[in-house]
């Protein structure tokens, strides 16, 4: 699996005078939970954009396996990348075929241990945005716990090497984030997990932390060691 880094990157959108991100220096340690923190517009989703290849940085370069990014290697990287949006689309149909429509080549197995992950098994009945007729657990609509969960099992079914999770605003109650938290925590060692987070409670068991500020790394380290407010 990979290893991404990058090397003294500076990037600014189209014309404007601020960057983006400035001298960002950073390794992204292969099969491990490497977390993203900072305030809405600390350079977060830039930095996200720069590590998958979708941005050019304007200065700096990004470096997979220690060997510069080169542009006929994008494609291979971005179907290496499995991205989980904050509020990603989902079909109007049972759990299992929003999985089947992912990855139709997928056997029952790796079906269920998708489901088993994310612990999406026990609401396969359920449907995104349920129906008006509910008949036992068919009908019924996923919770927004439910919908992160289903949608981490779409992620794992891809079989990725790298798992990005932008972080879902909407606080989830703790059950759904522990189950969450669970499932990175056994998927760690198999890909390589980037999380955005907003808050920190839900980045304790990443391997490192990454404070951004104003398009700066601010503080990098484990989670313990950090000297934010936590
Ligand atoms: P978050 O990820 O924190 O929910 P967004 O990624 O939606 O926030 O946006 C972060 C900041 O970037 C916001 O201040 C937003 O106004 C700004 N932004 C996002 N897209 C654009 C754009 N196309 N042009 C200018 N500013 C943008
Ligand atoms: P975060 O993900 O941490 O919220 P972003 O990476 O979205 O932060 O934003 C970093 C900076 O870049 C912010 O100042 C934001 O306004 C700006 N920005 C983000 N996206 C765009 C865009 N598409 N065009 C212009 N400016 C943008």
């Amino acid at each position: 699996n990979y290893q991404i880094q990058c090397e003294n990157v500076f990037f600014r959108y189209n014309s404007q005078t601020q960057y983006a991100l400035e001298s960002i220096d950073l390794t992204i340690p292969a099969n491990q939970m490497t977390a993203f923190v900072g305030r809405s517009g600390a350079g977060k989703s830039t930095l996200i954009d720069i590590l998958m290849g979708l941005n050019k940085p304007e200065k700096g370069q990004v470096l997979i396996d220690g060997r510069p990014l080169r542009s006929d290697q994008l494609t291979s990287l971005r179907r290496a990348i499995s991205y989980v949006p904050q509020d990603p689309f989902l079909f109007n149909t049972t759990v299992r075929e929003n999985l089947e429509l992912v990855n139709g080549k997928a056997t029952e197995g790796e079906i269920w241990e998708a489901l088993e992950f994310s612990s999406a098994a026990e609401f396969v009945q359920k449907l995104p945005n349920g129906l008006d007729t509910v008949i036992g657990d068919r009908g019924v609509k996923l919770s927004g716990g439910e919908r992160q969960r289903l949608v981490l099992a779409r992620a794992i079914l891809r079989n990725p090497s790298i798992l990005v999770l932008d972080e879902a605003t909407s606080a989830l109650d703790t059950e759904n984030e522990a189950k969450i938290q669970g499932a990175l925590e056994r998927l760690k060692g198999r890909m390589t997990i980037i999380v955005i987070a907003h808050r920190l409670s839900t980045i304790k068991n990443a391997d490192k932390v990454v404070v951004l500020e104003e398009g700066r790394i601010i503080q990098e380290g484990a989670f313990a060691k950090l000297s934010v407010e936590k």
